[in-house]
């Protein structure tokens, strides 16, 4: 057995307020006056001054405002590393993300791919970035994701949405402020919670559970049912409390994998653009007959936070979509061994993944 040696973020502050700090932690890492550090913002940020006014600018860094609404594709990751090129003699300082999963992801692409040759979608899966990244950070300003502490970024390309899995991919550095997440809307709080909770499921009821895995994602797991269930604490501890479930829900999956919840809406997000954490809930709605516990749970959750989910977005589909959405869930092959085992192709067969997206 050769077990994985995998790398983690090498720093992290936590603490509300923290982003204060960021100017003074970063600026060691400048390489000189031309190579500016460049910031990639949550354009739901713009003229929010509480924010952007907290971010200095020296020389020629930079900020970029980019809007979450789509999830980040090749292409941008691409067009942003040329506009990047074309604009700076120096290759940046580094590269700073702030926002919501989309962001952090975006950010973790570009640096990789200001070092190494080619197109992104050439390094979608695993282990097949040859350079180091150059200097990363990310700032989430929303919880659950676990982008912030994973080895992934997770890019939809012109054949499939898959993550660039790499040594390369972590952060170099992140700043847990819980107090950037104080404006997030409801429905993405719990959507994007929701996916926090439903890693801590696919984690801890996969095949590929060990101790490792399971200490955090049990950890994630009792956080989750505190902030969804229980809504123990004030606000601010509720946000404290969700921005570590994502920590450890994010550091449960480096050691095993998700599951079929993932799977599925990794299809619903290729065809549809469904988001994440409300493709990952549409789903895993569905999926009692894996997780009867996680998704009874999960019910309740809805139910507390007066959660409607959208219904029928699978009903006026065309065969050869769902032949599309299938295709790409099917392709996720550890998720499928992680879920259901190393004989999954005798159970997860094409018709029943018809039957699952047709009940959404
Ligand atoms: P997101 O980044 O897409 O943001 C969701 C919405 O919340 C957006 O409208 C955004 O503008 C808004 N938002 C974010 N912060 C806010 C704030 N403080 N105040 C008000 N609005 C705010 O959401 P997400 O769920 O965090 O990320 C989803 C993405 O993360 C997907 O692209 C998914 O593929 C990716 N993902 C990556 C990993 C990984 O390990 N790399 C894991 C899971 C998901
Ligand atoms: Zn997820």
């Amino acid at each position: 057995m050769i077990y994985k040696n995998y790398p983690m973020v090498s720093r992290v502050v936590f603490g509300r307020g923290s982003f204060n700090q960021l100017g003074d932690i970063i600026e060691p890492k400048r390489l000189n006056v031309k190579a500016p550090f460049i910031y990639l913002v949550d354009d739901v940020f713009k003229g929010n001054a509480e924010l952007t006014s907290r971010i200095s600018l020296a020389y020629e860094d930079h900020i970029l405002f980019i809007s979450a609404d789509t999830e980040p594709t090749t292409s941008q990751v691409d067009d942003l590393v040329e506009q990047i090129i074309l604009n700076y003699k120096d290759r940046p300082s580094g590269i700073i993300g702030i926002g919501g999963g989309t962001l952090l992801d975006l950010a973790k692409a570009v640096a990789i791919m200001l070092t190494n040759e080619g197109v992104s979608k050439d390094y979608q899966g695993w282990d097949l970035v040859k350079s180091p990244a150059i200097y990363h950070v990310g700032v989430p300003t929303i919880s659950g994701t676990g982008a912030e502490v994973s080895r992934t970024t997770v890019l939809t390309g012109p054949e499939r949405k898959l993550g660039i899995n790499s040594d390369y991919t972590p952060f170099d550095q992140v700043i847990l402020d819980p107090e950037l997440t104080k404006d997030v809307p409801k429905d993405q709080w719990f959507y994007t919670g929701m996916d926090c909770f439903i890693h801590c499921v696919e984690s801890l009821k996969g095949t590929y559970l060990n101790a490792f895995s399971q200490s955090y994602g049990e950890k994630a797991f009792d956080l989750c049912k505190e902030i969804f269930i229980e809504d123990k604490g004030t606000k601010e501890e509720l946000q404290d409390k969700l921005m570590m479930a994502s920590w450890h829900g994010g550091m449960s999956i480096a050691y095993s994998q998700v599951g079929v919840a993932h799977a599925l809406s990794y299809g619903l997000g290729y065809l549809l653009g469904t988001k994440h954490g409300i493709g990952n809930c549409i789903v895993f709605d569905q999926l009692e007959e894996f997780y009867p516990e996680g998704v009874a749970l999960f019910k309740e959750m809805k139910k507390i936070h007066n959660i409607t989910l959208p219904k029928g977005i699978c009903a006026h589909l065309a065969d050869d979509e769902f032949n599309t959405m299938i295709d790409v869930a099917l392709g996720l092959e550890p998720l499928w061994e992680n879920a259901v085992g190393k004989n999954w192709r005798q159970t997860i067969t094409r018709e029943k993944l018809r039957t699952l997206y047709e009940k959404m």
